[in-house]
């Protein structure tokens, strides 16, 4: 279909409504819990809300599932508002809460108790397990489940006035124990918790389940299409049930798709809150982190990481996506974006032995190899330039296209140079090569004929400044670190992180801001750190490499 970018059969039940007429006006909402950073499975869903919203002129909603309080706090729904931001997408109207609609929850369920609908129920959490039954064995009835309504709803009220223990009462509703669907056998509506709540302060010692709240806080909101991912199918009859019991107009619809899961990336907030706890990472913002508020210090870009969303599609099935596929949405986009610059990353000085003290020149080389419209910058070359300890050696092969003694090799927008001598440290390391400039190559090839066989950069020793260079690389080695058995902290990637503090790089890059992007030529995308970069304290991140490495690693070679 002319409009249809990836396969999402999501759109395709929208227009539909759309057409019909069934649907005037698409209302979606993206619905997390407060309870951790949001990350790139996150992204997926709110991709998929805000866009299909968009798309047919609706409105999405945020919304905060906030019916956890011990495990909620205000930093999580800042950062979360923050990354939906962040990712381009603006919701409609005022941040909404679960716990705006704590009253009229309430209300419902008192009123599912006058029906006889709802009990209140003293099993210990324990025997609850044992009386629910399994997939094979269907559950017992609880010896409360024939209290009288009246009785019912006194201890609903007492239990919400705060005289029971937590843990001693829950409220359940009544449909049947033998369902095939253990959602419906008699879940859980109310439970007694005296936790303070980060938006209802000490109002409330119950909260509702999350199952009991979510379907009618989208009823209350008018969503039209309440989209969420599968494994939310098996609960979808129980939302329609206490719609069905419920003085509700209001009749949303459910439909689920496929969680996204990357490949050598775990998900789980739990477990990303565990490699915080225990250090192997700074913070759920630590640059290797799957989160947003992670990818985002990593130097990703929201342009890259919608694409990306778009790119794999919506399905009705869970799977895959090999975390490759990410790499090279944002590598495409830094490449189309990113102004290219000069740093060397290991350096050793190259001095042009055939120049004065004094040589000093400037040229003007191009910020984008295919975009002049993103101008030029002032590079500076003079005798003493620095170049990378990788890109020289002393003796080498023909298929060692830098700097050898002997041999020529192009420094990237300025002159060929030949190599004659190197001078070694006390350790007897190479510090300084010794070489020539040879005359009248600037941008064409030397007099002698002799051509060189490779491009190398390099930065002026004059102008240079330091800066420190963090090397991040995945987080996992294993590319299902949580799959099954496994335990993903015995997958870290010992190379997921490596700093260069001696760095230099050109002149230009002291005028970069936070968060700006470049490709470093030949060495890959960098950005400078979103917190500790200034013009005085040149940080910059790795975002990725010019090319996947990882391929040959999976593949053996
Ligand atoms: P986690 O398992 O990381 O704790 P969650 O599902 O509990 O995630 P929520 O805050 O409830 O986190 O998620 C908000 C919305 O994002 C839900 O609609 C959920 O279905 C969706 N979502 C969460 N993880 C993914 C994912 N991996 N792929 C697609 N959508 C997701
Ligand atoms: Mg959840």
């Amino acid at each position: 279909m002319e409009n249809e970018i990836g396969n999402n059969f999501l759109r395709r039940i929208i227009r539909n409504d759309v057409e019909s007429g069934e649907v005037t006006k698409v209302v979606t909402r993206f619905p997390p819990e407060p309870n951790g950073y949001l990350h790139i499975g996150h992204a997926k869903s709110i991709h998929v809300n805000f866009e299909l919203a968009q798309e047919f002129s609706g409105v999405c909603h945020l919304r905060f599932d906030d019916t956890n309080p011990e495990k909620e706090c205000q930093e999580y729904i800042d950062s979360i508002q923050e990354d939906v931001r962040w990712l381009g997408y603006e919701w409609h109207g005022e941040i909404r809460y679960a716990s705006n609609y704590f009253e009229q929850l309430y209300e419902w369920a008192c009123d599912l108790v006058d029906q006889g609908l709802a009990y209140v129920c003293d099993l210990s959490p324990e025997e609850s397990r044992e009386y629910r039954g399994t997939l094979t064995r269907p559950g017992v009835d609880s010896p409360y489940r024939n209290r009288s309504s009246s009785e019912n709803r006194d201890l609903l009220e007492r239990m919400r006035q705060g005289e029971f223990d937590e843990g001693s009462r829950v409220l359940r509703a009544k449909i049947s124990m033998a369902s095939p669907n253990i959602n419906l056998r008699d879940p859980v509506l109310y439970r007694i918790r005296k936790h303070e709540h980060h938006q209802t302060g000490t109002s409330w010692v119950i909260y509702p389940s999350y199952d009991f709240a979510h379907g009618q806080e989208d009823a209350i909101e008018g969503i039209t299409h309440s989209i969420c991912t599968l494994e939310f199918e098996d609960h979808r009859p129980l939302y329609d049930w206490f719609l069905d019991h419920l003085p509700i107009s209001n009749r949303p619809r459910q439909f689920e798709f496929g969680r996204l899961n990357t490949s050598y990336t775990i998900t789980s907030k739990r477990k990303l809150g565990q490699l915080i706890e225990k250090n192997i990472v700074s913070g759920w913002d630590d640059p290797r982190m799957p989160t947003i508020a992670g990818m985002r210090r990593r130097g990703f870009t929201p342009n890259a990481i919608r694409k990306f969303c778009e790119m794999i599609g919506t399905t009705r099935s869970d799977g895959v996506v090999d975390v490759a596929m990410l790499e090279h949405a944002i590598r495409d986009d830094l490449n189309e974006n990113a102004p290219r610059a000069m740093a060397v990353l290991r350096p050793i000085k190259l001095v042009l032995e055939n120049l004065p003290e004094t040589y000093c020149e400037e040229f003007q080389a191009p910020c984008h190899p295919n975009r002049p419209e993103l101008g030029t910058r002032k590079i500076s070359f003079s005798r003493e330039l620095y170049i990378d300890e990788d890109d020289f050696r002393e003796e080498a092969n023909k298929k060692y296209k830098r700097l050898v003694i002997g041999k020529r090799v192009r420094l990237r927008n300025a002159y060929i140079v030949q190599a004659n001598r190197v001078e070694r440290d006390a350790d007897g390391n190479i510090s300084i090569v010794y070489a020539d400039l040879i005359p009248d190559t600037l941008g064409s090839d030397p007099a002698d004929g002799v051509k060189a066989k490779g491009v190398i950069h390099w930065v002026c020793a004059k102008t240079a400044s330091r800066a420190s260079v963090r090397l991040y690389d995945r987080l996992f080695n294993h590319p299902s670190p949580d799959k099954g058995d496994l335990n993903f902290l015995d997958f870290i990637n010992e190379e997921s992180i490596g700093i260069l503090e001696e760095a230099m790089v050109e002149a230009s890059l002291t005028q970069a801001t936070p968060e700006q992007a470049f490709q470093f030529e030949r060495e890959g995308y960098f950005v400078a750190d979103r917190y500790d970069y200034s013009a005085d304290n040149l940080v910059f991140n790795r975002v990725i490499g010019l090319r996947d490495t990882w391929q040959k690693i999976e593949e053996g070679v």
